[in-house]
């Protein structure tokens, strides 16, 4: 890849990495992207590859949806940015609250980042309560509080340089799928603001909440008054149109939304109930603010992708879980001819494997998976023409725009890059 190699040089003299956000480096540098349409991305050297990256699941109806696409254009027309509240942002809150019945109240933000940072604010702020809980292995964007793992014991050590304990010590982590430690944590404890969890973990590869996690959980921070945040920024209208809640059947109290709400724009969501939404500033006390936030141009492609995802929800999803679940089975198959030890986790849209011979629940089983194997599954998969994301810890999306013939090429391509894993 010559242009995408002098990019990367030229790229690493000027921004940090030669990247934007540190998910998109790899060994030895990555392709650099020309353009994309439907499931297609090609480099700058020229090589086509489907994309199950599909911006990290947020393109689920695939690139340059054309509603989305026009509904942009018309809005470019009428201007970008104002500064004043337009009937836009009502018209996607009421879409917004009309799968997500829990989001009484909607405030629209750009990141998923803010989205999350905000929920635990006001979590906070309702409950006048300092701890969060948050579960090892899930990600809730690059902010202060949430920037934390386990390790071995309970106590918040931060992940990055630069935060302070003094941030993190409010964080209690506790292992993803374990109910039981949930429960202890919550009933020794008494400062619990909020308690926050991807009801499916799709930041560690993709590990799925066993049967009564999320019910536990639920009933749990019921009896004991704690807002339960759902952080549904992957699972957000791609497990339907209603998100992990309306899949799982749990109403959260918070909820945060963000990648496909709007198919490849700048916006996010966090909404719940109205009580705790009320505390917003500034008709309450809890602060969040920006310059960005519902901007007319990701406001219209959020009203677009809704529109287009309700109109067409009863063939999106099906079409989506029925095709992975033929891509999650093939990759199993292949692997198991080729005689390697590994795990496929797959649900609706989303799949990844993982070269270990133990189930993958929670985040010490997904650590164990061999990461070598993966890499030499992704340089092969790049090699064949399918791109999927360049770690094991993320997860392959399935976007409406991939073909039968994606599929096709995908399959083969995997079976073909599993027996180089093997070699
Ligand atoms: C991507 C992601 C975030 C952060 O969203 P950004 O838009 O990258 O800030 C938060 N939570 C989850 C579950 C995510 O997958």
């Amino acid at each position: 890849m010559p242009k995408s190699k002098k990019l990367f040089d030229s790229a690493k003299k000027i921004i940090p990495s030669g990247v934007s956000s540190p998910v998109r480096y790899f060994e030895p540098y990555p392709f650099f992207v020309k353009k994309a349409q439907g499931s297609l991305i090609w480099d700058e050297d020229g090589s086509e590859y489907v994309d199950y990256c599909t911006g990290y699941g947020a393109m689920i109806l695939g690139h340059r949806h054309p509603q989305v696409i026009s509904a942009v254009q018309k809005q470019l027309n009428t201007g970008t940015l104002y500064g004043a509240p337009t009937a836009l942002e009502v018209e996607l809150a009421t879409l917004i609250k009309k799968a997500y019945p829990s989001m009484q109240k909607i405030r629209l933000v750009n990141t998923g980042s803010e989205a999350t940072m905000t929920a635990i604010r006001l979590a906070r702020g309702f409950t006048k309560k300092k701890k969060i809980i948050k579960f090892e292995g899930c990600y809730h964007g690059a902010h202060e509080s949430m920037l934390v793992r386990a390790g071995s014991g309970l106590a918040g050590i931060s992940v990055s340089d630069g935060i302070p304990d003094d941030f993190t010590k409010n964080t209690i982590v506790v292992q993803y799928n374990n109910s039981e430690q949930l429960d202890k944590v919550i009933s020794k404890n008494k400062d619990i603001a909020g308690v926050i969890v991807e009801p499916v973990l799709g930041n560690m590869g993709l590990i799925l909440p066993e049967k009564n996690f999320l019910h536990d959980m639920r009933k749990m921070t019921k009896q004991a008054g704690i807002p339960l945040i759902f952080d549904e920024i992957i699972t957000g209208f791609r497990m339907g149109l209603g998100g992990a809640q309306e899949h799982f059947g749990i109403t959260p109290d918070i909820t945060t939304l963000g990648k496909s709400l709007s198919n490849g724009f700048v916006i996010s969501a966090v909404g719940g109930k109205k009580e705790i939404m009320d505390q917003l500033a500034p008709g309450g006390k809890v602060y969040e603010a920006s310059t960005f936030a519902g901007n007319p141009i990701s406001v219209a492609a959020g009203i677009a992708s809704i529109r287009t995802m309700s109109t067409l929800k009863s063939k999106i999803y099906p079409k989506l879980a029925k095709q992975c679940l033929t891509l999650a089975k093939s990759i199993h198959e292949s692997a198991t001819k080729y005689g390697i030890q590994h795990q496929v986790n797959a649900i609706e849209s989303m799949f990844q494997i993982f070269f270990t011979d133990k189930p993958v629940t929670d985040y010490a089983s997904s650590k164990r998976a061999d990461g070598k194997k993966f890499h030499k599954l992704f340089h092969s998969l790049l090699n064949e023409g399918i791109f999927v994301a360049p770690s094991q810890f993320e997860t392959g999306f399935l976007s409406y725009a991939h073909t039968e013939s994606d599929l096709d090429k995908t399959i083969h391509a995997y079976d073909y890059a599993l027996r180089q894993v093997r070699q």
